[in-house]
């Protein structure tokens, strides 16, 4: 980590603040939270224990980063509850080297989060300013991942197919385009329902057809069309 500001300092600025014990500590702490609600297993916890948060919220929060809660960030929008980017990585049953495909970058925390299990990223975002934050802090951090500024109902056909899709928004429907860009034997983990969602997990059988399991609740923001 303290590499990162050596080699870029000017990202330091940008940062404003490194990772530090005291972030450390409140890091360990949360993710022997999250593991005695039994969501996620060491892989997934072990990558949360690596990632600072606080670096992917305004600093005024930084001191709260390692609550499980959600936080305002750009655009109107929130980044997830740490129990929720738990849940959802360890639903997508994850093995290094897969192609996983994120709709809502948003802060680029759930993001951070894939990279760190050792998969291939690529992620969409609609607003600007969230897609700019979330492409500087994720480069700061020295994660590769392909982003894109887009509608994130579309996916990313020029390079499907996917080992795994997550949604980290709340879809009204599940989009065909995404169902289309899952591998036969792929799982899409995604939030769907109007105000409140079903976390929904839908695996792609070999004759193209898909099977359906709803998980339990789940409360995030809307997905919405086009580009903001
Ligand atoms: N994974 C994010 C969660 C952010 S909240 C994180 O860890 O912070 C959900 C995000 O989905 C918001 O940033 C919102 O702008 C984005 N979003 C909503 N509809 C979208 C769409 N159609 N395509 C891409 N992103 C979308």
């Amino acid at each position: 980590m303290k590499e990162v500001f050596r080699l870029f300092p000017m990202y330091f600025q940008f940062m404003q603040n490194e990772d530090s014990p005291y972030y450390q500590g409140q890091r360990a702490i949360m993710c022997s939270e999250l593991k005695a609600k039994g969501l996620a297993g060491d892989a997934v916890l072990n990558a949360m224990n690596r990632i600072p948060r606080h670096l992917f919220l305004e600093s005024s929060f930084h001191q709260h980063a390692y609550q499980d809660k959600a936080f305002p960030i750009a655009a109107g929008q929130t980044i997830s509850h740490p129990s929720t980017v738990a849940w959802q990585s360890e639903l997508l049953e994850l093995r290094p080297g897969m192609k996983v495909l994120e709709i809502g970058t948003g802060s680029g925390y759930q993001a951070a989060v894939l990279c760190e299990l050792g998969i291939k990223l690529f992620s969409i975002e609609r607003q600007k300013a969230l897609f700019d934050f979330s492409k500087k802090m994720l480069t700061a951090l020295g994660y590769r991942a392909e982003l894109k500024f887009g509608d994130g109902f579309k996916g990313m056909p020029v390079f499907a197919p996917f080992d795994r899709v997550i949604v980290t928004c709340g879809a009204p429907f599940v989009p065909k385009a995404l169902l289309a860009q899952l591998i036969e034997g792929g799982i899409m983990i995604i939030p769907v329902g109007e105000g409140t969602q079903k976390m929904v997990k839908i695996t792609k059988q070999a004759d193209g057809s898909f099977v359906q399991k709803v998980l339990g609740d789940a409360a995030f923001v809307p997905m919405l069309k086009d580009r903001e």
